[in-house]
């Protein structure tokens, strides 16, 4: 309603930035635009009930808060509201200091969750994703291949006698160059559902859904590649950097495992590091093939 709206705008907007929906299915269209939702419970289309569960139903939306502004101030109504997924309920008549006082409080809340969701998946240092949300978008993706018979590969990465560098430059110098690492690897995940994240000290891992032997061949020479290219201001030419590479692609099925996958790439691993470093080994675990992996250029 106008009036209502009205009252709002003079409440939140100087604060704000509000944008109006006439119509509840104006309404479910905006949301995911926003970080707070201020619904009436009585509207012509679709009651606001209704509209709340349908935001908390959709992944898309189901992390805003929304606070029901309404003339029903029945206990029943306002237990259907939480009921329903809202954070508050506010009884009109609206008085401005207590709307301020519930959004601000609201959007607050919702920052630090936010915050801490983010935290929960990235690497502090690098930016890049943790071996948290690596593990999940593992699993995730995992199943999703399986389903769908689709190939699969999975790169470890080292970067090569990191503890030299760390002794001869220090610790600064150590992060320094992960991050520039990090960098230069999160390049190459151009496309989507491709992950890099940082698995550990100075080992990065890649998650590529679809993409057979011979992607696996291209991606891990261009890592190689990539991080030939990084050079630390000040410490190191181009060149002086190396990381060793150990990838697998599989059909995910009931007859492998995703610790299977990772088992097999971490040998990948461990050989190229075994055989002189600065390079990669590529294992098709479906034909049981193995590829060497030199730097091109
Ligand atoms: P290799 O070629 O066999 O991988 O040798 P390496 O020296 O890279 O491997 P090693 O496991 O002996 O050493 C890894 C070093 O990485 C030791 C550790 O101090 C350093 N490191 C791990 N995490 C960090 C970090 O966040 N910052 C810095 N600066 N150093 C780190
Ligand atoms: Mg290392
Ligand atoms: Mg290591």
């Amino acid at each position: 309603q106008p009036a209502n709206v009205h009252v709002l705008a003079e409440a939140l907007g100087n604060d704000h930035e509000l944008i109006v929906a006439g119509s509840a299915k104006r309404a479910l269209e905006l949301a995911p635009t926003a970080d707070l939702v201020l619904l009436d419970v009585l509207m012509p289309d679709m009651d606001g009930l209704e509209v709340c569960r349908r935001l908390k139903a959709d992944e898309a939306t189901k992390r805003i808060p929304v606070i029901f502004v309404t003339a029903l101030e029945q206990t029943e109504n306002e237990t259907q509201g939480f009921d329903a997924g809202a954070v508050d309920y506010i009884v009109k008549p609206i008085h401005p200091a207590i709307v301020r006082a519930r959004v601000r409080t609201h959007l607050e809340l919702k920052a630090s969750r936010d915050l801490l969701e983010r935290m929960a998946a990235q690497d502090s240092l690098t930016g890049l994703a943790n071996r948290r949300r690596f593990d999940e978008a593992a699993r995730e993706e995992w199943r999703r291949s399986m389903r769908f018979s689709q190939v699969l590969t999975l790169a470890f990465a080292d970067v090569d006698h990191f503890k030299a560098f760390n002794d001869r430059h220090g610790h600064g110098g150590g992060d320094t160059c992960l991050r520039l690492v990090a960098e230069a690897l999160q390049r190459l995940c151009r496309r989507p559902g491709e992950l890099a994240a940082r698995y550990g000290g100075e080992e990065f891992v890649f998650l590529l859904p679809g993409i057979d032997h011979e992607g696996a061949r291209r991606f891990v020479q261009r890592a190689l590649d990539a991080v030939a290219g990084v050079h630390v201001e000040g410490l190191t030419q181009a060149g002086a950097l190396s990381v060793s590479v150990g990838a697998v692609t599989l059909i995910p099925s009931p007859l492998n495992s995703l610790e299977d996958a990772i088992r097999a790439a971490d040998e990948g691993l461990y050989k190229a590091k075994e055989t002189g470093r600065r390079r990669g080994v590529v294992r098709d675990l479906e034909t049981g093939e193995t590829f060497d992996v030199t730097p091109g250029a």
